[in-house]
């Protein structure tokens, strides 16, 4: 799918990523860095500092992806940099307990429903783990998850939903047995009557269901008022834990993620929760963390075993510490008044381009579905997610692109905004969407009978 724009030419990334190619498959170490959902070459970057990347070819780009979520004070932020220089100073990992990791977790404990935590090194990591001990404190297998929901590359929830609702799933890639996911249900988001069923059938079998606070990993779908502590009660009826995955929300939407938007009001909390992305301050780091007494059947206190030669490491804690200290209410304030800004000026060029499309949100984290339909439904859950124009969202990156603004290389992905978004930052953004909306509505309709 060849974008209509003819691309700014990125030498020096166009010649790393054949180098790259021929040593990493794909010739990156994600997926959807690669640029496949969009075409072209993906940029090489350099370096960043505040609301900008630097690529090979020293073109500068308002960044819209901050590392896929974690970088909430922007690139480079002066005082993380001097804590972290700090830190490697020091010797890099241990292999023994430090400061640095205990000032992390009671920063964590304090902010968070969470009596007591572990550290990790990725969000896979962390939801691995939680599942595990979900599965040894309840000794039960079943786990329940939702369609589009992402939790990290963990084999029993790459799992496609199974021939009918409360059933068992697919291997969601090969390379999972099936063996693997055969204990695992998918549901579709936001359907209370479908985790009712599969808790009717399943609930004796069922250690722990587990939900993205706010799914932002199939574009931004909230839960529908209620659903989160709908789940936390059903879960709690059943014996089941309750996951709340806030490895995206934590830390990034509030001080506490989104359990504070309605746990904290309305009295209830998970039973474990998933942390990532922003507590690492941009470096790898995790954590899984809930109610002392299931935490207490971690080893070595308790028998489910999890460890990790790189878990706490102290770069990477001094680093989240840092960071989560310089998370004050008035930077979620300026972080959800320029989502608004830039989420409003892109309803308003595609409106005006006339390109059907949704923006969604909660708080500062939102993206842009572009509908397939002119009435441009509002989406609940990954089948309308997935009724996209692709072609229009490649168009519309592109043109941003070179533009000099990095948005998500994936229609599925959030624009993340920080800190570090100035009004400079701002007025770049908002001046390109009016081409990038034109470019979009250009793209011709497909011949009927296929599909985008
Ligand atoms: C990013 C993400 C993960 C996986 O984290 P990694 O550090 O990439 O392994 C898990 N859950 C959610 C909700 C995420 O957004």
């Amino acid at each position: 799918m060849p974008p209509p724009t003819t691309p700014a030419s990125a030498p020096a990334s166009e010649a790393l990523f054949a180098r790259a190619r021929t040593v990493i498959p794909g010739g990156v170490n994600s997926p959807v860095r690669a640029f496949q959902a969009v075409g072209g070459t993906p940029r090489f970057v350099a370096s960043a500092r505040g609301p900008h990347l630097y690529d090979a070819d020293g073109r500068e780009y308002v960044d819209l992806l901050c590392s896929w979520g974690p970088m909430l004070l922007g690139h480079a932020h002066p005082e993380v940099v001097a804590a972290v220089s700090e830190a490697v100073a020091r010797g890099t990992s241990y292999g023994t307990p430090t400061e640095a990791e205990v000032l992390l977790a009671e920063e964590i404990v304090a902010r968070t429903p969470v009596d007591r935590l572990r550290l990790v090194s990725s969000g896979t990591e962390a939801t691995m783990s939680a599942i595990r001990l979900a599965r040894g404190f309840t000794g039960r297998d079943v786990v329940v998850k939702f369609a589009g929901c992402y939790h990290g590359h963990v084999d029993p929830l790459l799992a496609a939903a199974g021939s009918g609702l409360a059933t068992f799933a697919m291997p969601g890639t090969p390379g999972v047995p099936e063996a693997v996911t055969a204990r695992t249900i998918v549901l579709p988001y936001n359907d209370e009557a479908a985790v009712t069923a599969a808790f009717a059938e399943h609930g004796h079998e069922i250690a722990c269901l587990i939900t993205e606070a706010t799914p932002g990993n199939m574009g931004v779908v909230p839960p529908a008022p209620g659903f989160n502590r709908f789940l936390s009660e059903t879960c709690a009826a059943h014996g089941a834990l309750f996951v709340s995955d806030e490895v995206m929300t934590g830390f990034r939407i509030t001080s506490s993620g989104r359990w504070g938007l309605d746990g904290a009001v309305e009295g209830w909390r998970p039973d474990l929760m998933t942390f990532g992305k922003v507590m690492g301050g941009g470096f790898p780091a995790a954590a899984f963390g809930g109610r002392a007494d299931v935490m207490a059947h971690l080893a070595p206190e308790g028998s489910v075993y999890q460890a990790g030669t790189l878990s706490g490491n102290p770069v990477a804690a001094t680093a989240g510490h840092t960071t989560l200290r310089l998370a004050t209410d008035a930077v979620y304030a300026h972080v959800d008044r320029a989502a608004e800004t830039v989420r409003e000026a892109a309803t308003a060029a595609l409106t005006e381009a006339g390109v059907p499309h949704v923006a969604q949100h909660d708080r500062n984290m939102f993206s842009v579905f572009f509908s397939d339909d002119d009435a441009a439904t509002p989406v609940t859950d990954f089948a309308g997610a997935s009724r996209q124009r692709l072609d229009r969202y490649a168009a519309f990156f592109h043109s941003m692109l070179d533009s000099g603004v990095h948005l998500p290389p994936s229609a599925f992905e959030i624009w993340f905004l920080s800190a570090a978004h100035d009004d400079a930052a701002l007025d770049r953004i908002v001046s390109a969407l009016p081409a990038a909306a034109r470019a979009a509505a250009a793209v011709p309709d497909p011949a009927p009978g296929r599909t985008a």
